[in-house]
């Protein structure tokens, strides 16, 4: 249904041999909406978002995607989500165009050389397009992570700490981009991040977590008045 949340998650849990990563969540991304998913290391939000993908199977709670239960139809939504994630790397060895070319397939990107150079010339990725991914700097990289996360202009794009280790120039470029696309697209965007300053900045709605648990659900506006700087520190150990 149209109406239907980007995402929705349900009483979602994730228990390792060892670790209790997710336990127990409910929140749901509205449609159009940057949402921010908030949280120290360890907090779960890595996890969270790669069931949401489909990578890492849930031990007990329900997904669903642009109106679609997962995974059982993954199929009917997959070209239209897309993520980025540390850690999935690209083969360093192959050039930033054999990188995209590899994923646009994957999306059956129509013109997919069309597409490709449409994302180098607005991500300033010309020229680098035929050099090793793996020389690349770590601005050039995340960039380039991020012409693979947009290849299929996903309507829905969920990314994992897309400005950490980067600097400040970089990441506001980062986050402007990321406002256009969203504009442009009318996408959902579900952006983990530890940096409060980047939160308030782009999203809509905060959901903060801690130790695999929704510690807080809100407006960033309402998240900073509630928490003095003390306490959202605390959020963070
Ligand atoms: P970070 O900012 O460090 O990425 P995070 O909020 O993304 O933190 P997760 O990576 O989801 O947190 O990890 C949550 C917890 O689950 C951590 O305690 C982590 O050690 C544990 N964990 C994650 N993946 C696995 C795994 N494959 N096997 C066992 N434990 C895991």
């Amino acid at each position: 249904a149209a109406a239907a949340a980007a995402i929705e998650v349900a009483h979602l849990s994730k228990v390792y041999k060892t670790a209790r990563a997710v336990d127990g969540i409910s929140f749901t991304v509205p449609r159009g909406s940057v949402t921010g998913l908030l949280g120290g290391n360890g907090a779960g939000k890595t996890t969270t978002i790669a069931m949401i993908m489909g990578l890492v199977l849930p031990s007990a709670g329900r997904i669903r995607v642009l109106g679609c239960g997962m995974p059982e139809q993954r199929a009917d939504v997959l070209g239209r989500i897309n993520f980025e994630s540390p850690y999935v790397d690209m083969p360093s060895r192959l050039t930033v165009r054999q990188n995209l070319t590899v994923f646009g397939k994957l999306y059956a990107v129509p013109d997919l050389a069309g597409r490709i150079a449409e994302l180098a010339a607005d991500l300033d990725l010309t020229e680098f397009l035929d050099r090793a991914s793996g020389k690349l700097s770590a601005g050039q990289k995340t960039r380039v992570a991020l012409a693979k996360a947009l290849i299929n202009r996903p309507e829905l794009l969920l990314l994992d700490e897309p400005t950490a280790s980067l600097d400040p120039d970089t990441a506001d470029w980062i986050r402007s981009h990321l406002e256009s696309y969203r504009k442009q697209r009318g996408a959902s965007i579900l952006l983990a991040s530890h940096n409060m300053l980047e939160v308030e900045r782009m999203c809509d709605r905060v959901v903060i977590m801690k130790r695999g648990r929704i510690e807080d659900d809100d407006t960033p506006s309402a998240i900073m008045a509630r928490y003095n700087r003390a306490t959202l520190e605390d959020v963070f150990l």
